[in-house]
């Protein structure tokens, strides 16, 4: 189900972020490290599963990683030197719950736990044969369907049953799963969503890690060692580290929004560093869409490093003009009707002394609703900014995402259902303008989008969307938009 939050419901919500360890004494705890620092990636749930040798363990909870995991006597129960974990978004309440990942199935084969971060677009209609066929699903996720299909596979090992089901699947995955003999890393053929791999101590018989985001493998002191690659599933087992590629070689596609907002700027996404392209994007910003004002202020904080981009492009002063409390949890209690519109300035408020009498251009990463937009710009003109222009660091987002990112319906994006002219008159801004989507490729080192063959996947913002939607064009089906929106993807 697709929740809105009250202070920020204009931001696409990345949904998941996946953390692995082979081989350390510690592994529950250095996961719980690594799911906090991909904490940006997930806040209404958090679990991690381990293995001893022996026995599988596992914690789930709702709630962010620090709350889950601050407890000696929980960090204790999961055992073992092998581990993963999961920080998702999702619905809150008890129904929540039986969605948290990782998942775990008893198999022939022995225990199977799953992280997954990404979304099978093909997963109603998996789901469906599958019920046909007499599995028994314990949740709504998608991504039990792959646990039924290895389960089901009349392949005789376990790798190969994975692989046969992997094969069915449509859509983006990066999965981490722990098995009894070992873990498996692996990324869709497009690679849509991101996955890298570290490693702490020799080559030989050290630890290895797996994460969706290298700030993870940071904070374990772990060293980058390369992504796994788009179709690449990388097997840890028995002191070996082998790689497999058993689908048919693509081009990859992998999604352009981490660059733009999901990922931290402390990052490094597909070889380039976050936080240098998000900088450029704030360049080609400046460059297509000049304005003459006094001040760039960022909204913080993903608009803060575009905002010295274009800062730095267009020689105008870089202020603080919106100071951001960082107290705000995605745990507030949710205020009464009659006081939620003063949520915005929970979040952000005015720098009053610095935008008075001033002409502004604000920059942020994004427009989805366009309500916190609205909020923003009304708020520095209530500050008494003489203008407020506003640029935004990605194009238009007019389509919904189906590869783990929850977006709202079209109907409610904005940038669907209005020209940009009508979407500055709903922000109330002096001007709107957003970096064309081949300014974006540029930021990115690319000479222009190849309309033929995209470097990325960028369907949010052009509708080209790079895998087939087979839930979506079920026509006989006119309800899989909505069970596609409500069904808890990871
Ligand atoms: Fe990323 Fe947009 Fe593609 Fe989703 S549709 S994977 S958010 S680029």
């Amino acid at each position: 189900m697709i929740t809105t939050h009250p202070f920020n419901d204009d931001k696409l919500r990345e949904e998941c972020g996946v953390f692995g360890v082979a081989g350390a004494i510690d592994a529950a705890a250095m996961v719980a490290l690594g799911l906090h620092a991909l904490q940006h990636r997930g806040q209404e749930a958090a679990g991690i599963s381990s293995f001893d040798g022996t026995t599988f363990h596992d914690h789930k909870a709702l709630g962010l990683v620090a709350g889950n995991f601050d407890s000696e006597e929980i960090m204790r129960l999961l055992k073992g030197e092998w581990a993963i974990g999961h920080v998702r978004y999702a619905t809150t309440g008890e129904t929540a719950l039986r969605n948290v990942q990782p998942l775990y199935a008893e198999l022939a084969s022995g225990g199977f736990a799953i992280a997954h971060n990404g979304n099978i677009s093909n997963a109603v209609k998996l789901r469906h044969d599958l019920v046909r066929s007499g599995s028994i699903f314990q949740s709504t996720s998608d991504t039990e369907t792959i646990i039924h299909l290895v389960a089901t596979s009349r392949y005789r090992t376990l790798l190969d049953k994975f692989i046969d089901a992997l094969k069915q699947v449509e859509g983006a995955y990066s999965l981490i799963c722990l098995t009894e003999m070992g873990m498996i890393a692996c990324r869709d053929p497009l690679g849509i969503r991101p996955l890298v791999m570290g490693r702490i101590g020799p080559e030989d018989g050290g630890t290895v890690i797996f994460a969706s985001e290298t700030v993870a493998l940071d904070i374990v002191g772990a060293e980058f060692v390369r992504s796994v690659e788009p179709g690449e599933l990388v097997v840890v087992s028995g002191g070996e580290i082998r790689s497999h590629r058993p689908f048919q070689q693509k081009a990859s596609r992998p999604c352009i929004f981490e660059h733009v907002y999901f990922s931290r700027p402390d990052s490094i996404v597909d070889g380039s560093s976050v936080y240098t392209v998000r900088k450029a994007i704030g360049g080609q910003l400046a460059i297509e869409s000049p304005v003459d004002v006094d001040l760039v202020i960022p909204v913080p904080d993903s608009g803060t490093p575009a905002a010295i981009g274009y800062a730095q492009q267009s020689g105008l002063p870089f202020e603080l003009g919106i100071i951001r409390s960082h107290y705000v949890g995605r745990t507030f209690i949710q205020p009464g009707d009659g006081v939620r519109h003063l949520g915005v300035k929970l979040k952000h408020n005015a720098n009053r002394p610095l935008v008075t009498g001033k002409k502004l251009v604000l920059i942020d990463d994004s427009i989805v609703r366009g309500t916190t937009s609205l909020k923003i710009v009304q708020m520095m003109r209530d500050a008494g900014a003489a203008e407020v222009h506003m640029r935004i660091a990605s194009p238009p987002t007019m389509h919904s995402c189906f590869y783990g990112v929850n977006t709202p319906e079209r109907s409610k994006l904005l940038a669907a259902q209005k020209s940009i002219e009508e979407m500055r008159q709903f922000i109330q801004a002096d001007s709107l303008a957003f970096v064309s989507i081949n300014g974006l490729y540029r930021a990115l080192g690319e000479a222009s989008r190849e309309e033929e063959a995209p470097r990325y996947c960028d369907a949010c913002f052009t509708g080209d969307y790079p895998t087939p939607l087979t839930d979506l064009s079920e026509r006989e089906q006119p309800n899989q938009l909505m069970l596609l929106a409500e069904r808890v993807g990871g």
